[in-house]
């Protein structure tokens, strides 16, 4: 399925696919250390439709955080080709390509990064301020995304008055303000309980369904990856396969069973399914 790649008259490489929110070609990411050389990601190919919701999965070290890094932009590949939304990431500047993520991405990461000192809504509203939206229009939309994610009336706590599901949920209406078309996780339920990461599930799977946003989860969560449309698997540097989780599935033991079709396209599982998934934890 190799799309052709046109140039447009911004001098952007535009591929004919539009339906991909994000493309993959053949990334190989080293990091040098000293004398060594070590090869995190190994000829990766992988894409995602707009509105799919995709679980990356895979064990401690395999390159999940490399990949997500590399796909985004956060991090240079050092061979291979990525599109976003049919925009070649090498033919932005690093200017561009942080304004791109400003635009069009949001991040959630296991770890909140939320600023102590400030609020809920302050802290959701940060983005925006730095990208220069004016302070009335940046509050308003930022109670609008604490709402989106069921937090309106803990706008004024700070995150040492909050539950870890609350803080995920900020960083969730923080990754939300800018009005993404893809969201990033890595590790999202990482630091929660089974209750809490079902809710945050759930959360992200009534966003992907509601505002059709696209999202791609880093997760090392069976839970998680039996609530996506699609679970891809890494080892060591390489996707090794992928499959469509069905509603059946069982939580809490490493030998995690679920069944696959491979090829069908699932329907969207219920919120409840989700919940479900986490239930029986
Ligand atoms: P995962 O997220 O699946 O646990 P990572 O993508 O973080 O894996 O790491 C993949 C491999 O790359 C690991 O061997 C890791 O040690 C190595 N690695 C990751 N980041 C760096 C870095 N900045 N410098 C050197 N090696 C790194
Ligand atoms: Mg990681």
């Amino acid at each position: 399925m190799q799309s052709q790649t046109i140039v447009a008259s911004n001098g952007n490489h535009v591929t004919q696919d539009p339906e991909y929110m994000i493309r993959a070609s053949n990334v190989v990411k080293e990091y040098r250390t000293g004398t060594s050389t070590l090869q995190a990601l190994k000829g990766v190919d992988f894409a995602v439709t707009r509105g799919e919701m995709v679980a990356v999965m895979g064990p401690s070290g395999c390159g999940k955080t490399t990949l997500l890094n590399c796909l985004s932009g956060l991090d240079d590949v050092t061979d291979g080709q990525v599109w976003l939304e049919g925009v070649d990431l090498a033919t932005l500047s690093d200017k561009q390509r942080t304004e791109s993520r400003a635009r069009r991405m949001g991040f959630i990461f296991q770890v909140y990064n939320l600023l102590p000192v400030l609020n809920a809504v302050e802290n959701v509203e940060l983005p925006l301020l730095v990208s220069g939206v004016k302070p009335r229009e940046a509050r308003e939309r930022s109670r609008e995304a604490l709402a989106t994610v069921g937090l309106e009336r803990w706008a004024t706590h700070r995150p040492a008055e909050l539950s870890g599901g609350q803080r995920q949920r900020v960083t969730i209406a923080r990754s939300l303000v800018n009005d993404p078309a893809i969201i990033w996780g890595d590790e999202p339920t990482g630091a929660l309980d089974s209750t809490n990461a079902g809710e945050i599930l759930q959360l992200m799977r009534d966003l992907n369904q509601s505002k059709g946003l696209t999202l791609v989860l880093v997760t090392h969560d069976p839970g998680v990856g039996a609530g996506c449309d699609r679970i891809v698997r890494m080892r060591d540097g390489e996707i090794i396969g992928e499959e469509r989780p069905t509603g059946t599935f069982s939580i809490g033991e490493l030998g995690v069973s679920h069944g696959t079709e491979d090829g069908v396209a699932m329907p969207s599982r219920t919120l409840q399914t989700t919940r479900e998934n986490y239930g029986r934890a």
